[in-house]
């Protein structure tokens, strides 16, 4: 606190506090001193703590909250995208359009390098090289989509990386060919990295720029903190040098990625990269693998194999990365280092060799307090349900998807027989189950708006859709439950519970401000609510500038 006369530094009154504290989830206001929550309760209790030099910020008509914590999010790369040639929030009617202005606004830059297309603009899914030879001819262009599982590229990309009829498909990707065997333009999964490793590395102060980006835009929306979901020495470099000039305002777990290639030799490399990481708002406390890919190009791992559009078995079960015992070998060896490990599963198989995994760690290793997760879990397995909360393993879900848009329509549904197609997104399940639930928004994936995602948890409907059909309802979320599962579950999951993610006193006073208060039905879509301010131990990161701070 100021002075030393008991006056708190900052007072937020006039709205209801969500405190996502189970003991009191209600409160009227909050006093803030020396970064940290001092009191919460009536308002004439705290009150009583101002002082001549007390701000106060009155946010009239919305609701205070934490922070949100964004489980799985991408900012770096985010960041980066929103320097490159982003097509995200783009329609795809206008592709053509943004890169042919890209390329005219970067004469110089010898490659076009962004990202940010939508699968269900084009047929199958997939894009083709031409549309692309007609936009840039002269330099190579190389485009992924939102999920980042494939690229679009152009045939002066092909040609530079060598990729003919000829070239076999390597291992863990796939080069999209027509019926003559020619590359049409796009590559996936490991296929990707035969242009991107052509690619020119950003430098460190691009990558720096691309942080700064990225965190402004997550504060924007009301997040604090976030786990970043794949990151890189260079990456973890940047970070470390945001950090060290004090611009790193949001708390940030990094989590390192595991190479499949390196095998178990770059254990020591991440267990030096952690050590040069320790404690302040940067933790490098938690490794991720990607254990299969996605759903619509048929490289998420599935229990049952993939339907053919006519409802025929196609004998295709998609890809593991690793083999079920591998898994198990790294995930131990990573829990026994102390790492959190994040698994990204879509597919059930994949789930269920996570869950496997987990199993063989613990019965190796014993159970410790671990914050292993498993990230995206579009198909659980009814039976493998009950499994998170006994091996303790957080489920790390990214509710934006639980909808019925055109990935599911189109790319998704028509593949699937109609008991599995009903194991997607199971958050409510999870939850009746006893996990812990993580949210996360996976941007650029997806929008990093936790309204946003809150609001398709909730009705489990797409924001661009209002009017539409609930997907699968019954694994709807209620509105707390979901805002929980951004706050203090994702502070669970990020190991910041006993500081962060909820309002509670001696917490941090990390939160967020809302214009309007969505519990209230005259208040609208959740997803129209828009963050007035948003506090990183009392001082704002992000502020409206209709906002009256001053007091
Ligand atoms: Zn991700």
């Amino acid at each position: 606190m100021t002075g030393g006369d008991g006056a708190a530094d900052l007072l937020v009154v006039g709205a209801p506090v969500y405190t996502a504290d189970p003991a009191r989830r209600w409160a009227e206001a909050v006093a803030v001193g020396d970064g940290r929550v001092v009191a919460v309760g009536a308002e004439r209790d705290v009150a009583a703590l101002r002082g001549p030099a007390t701000r106060v910020l009155r946010p009239r008509g919305g609701l205070v909250l934490p922070g949100f914590q964004d489980a799985h999010v991408h900012p770096a790369m985010g960041g980066l995208e929103l320097l490159q040639c982003t097509l995200h929030e783009v329609d795809p009617a206008g592709y053509d359009t943004a890169i042919a202005r890209y390329a005219a606004d970067h004469p110089r830059a010898p490659w076009i390098v962004g990202g940010g297309w939508v699968m269900d603009a084009f047929p199958g899914g997939v894009p083709h090289r031409a549309q692309l030879d007609e936009v840039v001819a002269d330099r190579p262009v190389f485009l992924t989509n939102t999920d980042g599982h494939s690229a679009w590229v152009n045939g002066r990309a092909l040609a530079m990386a060598g990729i003919s009829a000829a070239t076999p498909d390597p291992p863990r990707g796939r080069i999209e060919r027509d019926a003559g065997g020619e590359p049409t333009g796009a590559l996936h999964e490991a296929a990707m990295d035969l242009v991107r490793d052509l690619v020119p590395d950003p430098g460190p102060a691009e990558r720096e720029a691309g942080i700064e980006l990225g965190q402004a835009h997550l504060h924007r929306l009301g997040v604090t903190a976030w786990q970043d979901a794949a990151v890189d020495g260079v990456t973890l470099a940047a970070y470390r040098a945001v950090a060290e000039r004090g611009a790193l305002t949001g708390r940030v777990v990094a989590a390192l990625r595991w190479q499949v290639e390196a095998g178990e030799a770059q254990l020591a490399e991440l267990q030096e990269l952690r050590r040069a990481h320790d404690p302040g708002r940067l933790r490098a406390s938690a490794v991720k693998h990607f254990h299969d890919g996605v759903f619509e190009t048929r490289t998420a791992a599935m229990l049952d194999p993939y339907l053919d559009g006519d409802g025929t078995p196609t004998g295709d079960r998609g890809i593991g990365m690793l083999a079920p015992e591998e898994l198990a070998g790294v995930v131990t060896a990573l829990d026994r280092a102390g790492f959190d490990v994040h698994v990204h599963a879509i597919g059930d198989r994949a789930v269920r060799e996570a869950l496997d995994a987990f199993q063989a760690a613990a019965d190796a290793n014993g159970r410790r307090d671990s914050r292993h997760q498993i990230a995206h879990l579009q198909f659980v397995h009814p039976e493998d349900r009950p499994r998170f909360r006994r091996l303790g393993v957080v489920a790390n879900a990214q509710p934006f998807w639980s909808c019925l848009d055109g990935y599911m329509r189109e790319l998704t549904l028509p593949f699937l027989d109609p008991e599995r197609a009903a194991w997607q997104y199971p958050w409510a399940s999870l939850r009746r189950a006893g996990a812990v639930l993580a949210f996360g928004s996976d941007w650029t994936v997806s929008t990093a708006n936790p309204l946003l995602e809150v609001e398709v948890a909730v009705n489990r409907v797409a924001p661009d859709d209002r009017g539409g059909e609930p997907f699968l309802p019954q694994e709807r979320l209620d509105l707390p439950a979901a805002l929980d599962a951004f706050t203090i579950g994702s502070a669970y999951a990020l190991r910041l519970e006993a500081e962060t993610g909820s309002i509670q006193p001696g917490k941090l006073a990390d939160l967020a401000v809302l214009d309007r208060d969505p519990f209230d039905p005259a208040a609208g879509p959740i997803g129209d609510a828009r963050v007035l301010a948003t506090l990183v131990e009392g001082e704002p990161v992000h502020a409206d500038p209709a906002l009256d701070l001053t007091g």
